[in-house]
């Protein structure tokens, strides 16, 4: 029997902001465990929570940039459990009245296989805010819980289940990703728990428009071990469907390291959470103008800015992708490449002397001292043959070390090109008195060995002699 996968994502991801959702401890990663706590985010008896303002804005944000509709009236509800990762024993989240309903996000790029996708929509059902919870560690018999995370804002995006494959899910997941980031939404680090997802999928045999029995996957802690889980469910649920056998609504966890699903729990009937209202809360209500505000303060997404960099700057699909990794990165290479002559040298520039200075130096970006507008003279002066490749490597190493102007330090160090043909001549004429023997060589007929003479006049001029200029001179003066 052949089957069609049907997956639906739901991502929660972390709101980037000053402090949490509901008081005002710092939304901050990486401190000592219950450092950055208060009655409201410990979940005590009798605290009043406060809305942060940013987190709805932003949560707005990614509505807007998902091409969602925003509500114009909102609420705040409280969904009861029991866990100790939730010591006031129920979530603020929201229920019948998120702030983003009905969107979706256009699939851009390749999958992780690499295989080109499908031109598609994935729906956005709804994008709701809520706190997170606190992190439990468990350390073999006990374990630890750290409420620095609890009460940290979290949006949470739920799909519609239009995704047919492994590929399309990690395609999904890495525009979604993007636009938090180029929104200046969420850092969606998934190491951090910054961005966690989970995946509903079942499969129906091809033609059936009705829906399989779904699975839940949880503990997915990369796009990869997504992508990974897919597949190994797509296989699993099939051949227990070609065995004749049926599928159980269960929650199954991810083991990435055996690279197989395992049963959590199978679900007998749905949770009820109890929902309602949080009497603390005032309902949200958005004005036109405010709307409109959010809309003006919009960035633009990053597959508009591929398009961008493919048509203005004439760099190749490839290289717009690698250059629009990091939201930094690609206002970077804008700006060289609005100062460069040849906005393409800039991009060959970036990708693979910047990037690779920035990895053996362990530099971010942010603070690399190599100005855009630095880099696009650099690759001027290579362009107009002021100084030849080779020394503008050395010179960039010095930009990249002092944030010193090339010109600078080409003027400095000596090191701009000889292309002067008289000036290049004398030197040639002296390689050429010191090898007597190879000259005797090329003269009888060997003229391969005019590479070793152009390598003793390169070395002679410090590399700086125009390579062009010293083939053609040392012909001339070989022929006389
Ligand atoms: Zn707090």
């Amino acid at each position: 029997m052949q089957y069609e996968a049907v997956i639906g994502l739901e991502t929660h991801i972390q709101v980037r902001t000053q402090s949490k959702m509901f008081c005002s401890c710092a939304n901050r990663f990486g401190a000592e465990p219950n450092t950055l706590v208060c009655p409201v985010c410990m979940g005590y008896p009798g605290v009043l929570p406060v809305p942060n303002r940013e987190a709805i804005r932003q949560t707005v944000r990614a509505g807007l940039m998902t091409r969602c509709r925003i509500a114009s009236y909102s609420k705040f509800d409280r969904k009861s459990y029991f866990y100790p990762d939730m010591p006031k024993n129920y979530q603020i989240s929201q229920y019948d009245l998120p702030f983003c309903e009905h969107g979706g996000i256009d699939l851009e790029g390749t999958g992780f296989s690499g295989a080109p996708l499908p031109r598609k929509t994935i729906g956005i059902t709804r994008i709701h805010l809520e706190e997170d919870v606190a992190k439990l560690t468990h350390f073999g018999h006990v374990s630890g819980v750290d409420y620095n995370r609890a009460g940290v804002p979290l949006m949470e995006v739920v799909s519609e289940p239009d995704m047919r494959s492994a590929d399309e899910a990690y395609a999904y997941l890495t525009n979604l990703k993007e636009i938090i980031r180029f929104g200046g939404i969420g850092d969606c680090d998934m190491e951090k728990g910054q961005m966690r997802c989970d995946v509903n999928i079942s499969l129906r045999p091809v033609g059936e428009t009705k829906f399989g029995t779904k699975i839940e996957l949880k503990n997915l802690n990369s796009f990869r071990a997504v992508h990974r889980a897919i597949d190994y469910e797509i296989a699993r649920q099939a051949e227990i469907l070609d065995a004749g056998g049926t599928i159980r609504q269960e929650t199954r966890g991810w083991n990435d390291d055996r690279g197989e699903s395992y049963l959590m729990r199978t679900k007998e009937s749905a949770n009820d959470y109890r929902y309602f209202p949080d009497p603390d809360l005032m309902p949200v209500a958005f004005d036109e103008k405010e709307l409109a505000e959010l809309a003006a303060s919009l960035p633009e997404l990053p597959a508009a800015i591929r398009r961008r960099f493919v048509a203005d700057y004439a760099v190749s699909e490839y290289d717009a992708g690698v250059l629009t990794a990091e939201p930094e990165l690609a206002a970077y290479f804008d700006r060289a490449a609005r100062a460069a002559k040849n906005p393409k040298a800039a991009a060959n520039w970036i990708i693979t002397e910047l990037l690779r200075l920035l990895g053996e130096e362990k530099t971010p970006l942010a603070e690399c001292k190599v100005k855009p507008e630095q880099l696009a003279a650099l690759t001027d002066l290579v362009g107009s043959g002021a100084i030849n490749g080779k020394t503008a490597k050395e010179v960039f190493a010095e930009v990249f070390a002092t944030g010193r102007d090339p010109k600078a330090i080409i003027e400095a160090k000596g090191l701009a090109q000889l292309s002067d043909a008289g000036a290049i001549g004398e030197v040639v004429a002296q390689a050429l008195a010191a090898n007597p023997k190879q000259v005797a060589e090329y003269k009888s007929g060997n003229e391969k060995v005019i590479q070793y003479l152009m390598g003793q006049v390169m070395r002679l001029s410090r590399g700086r002699a125009n390579p062009q200029v010293v083939m053609a001179e040392l012909k001339k003066q070989l022929s006389a």
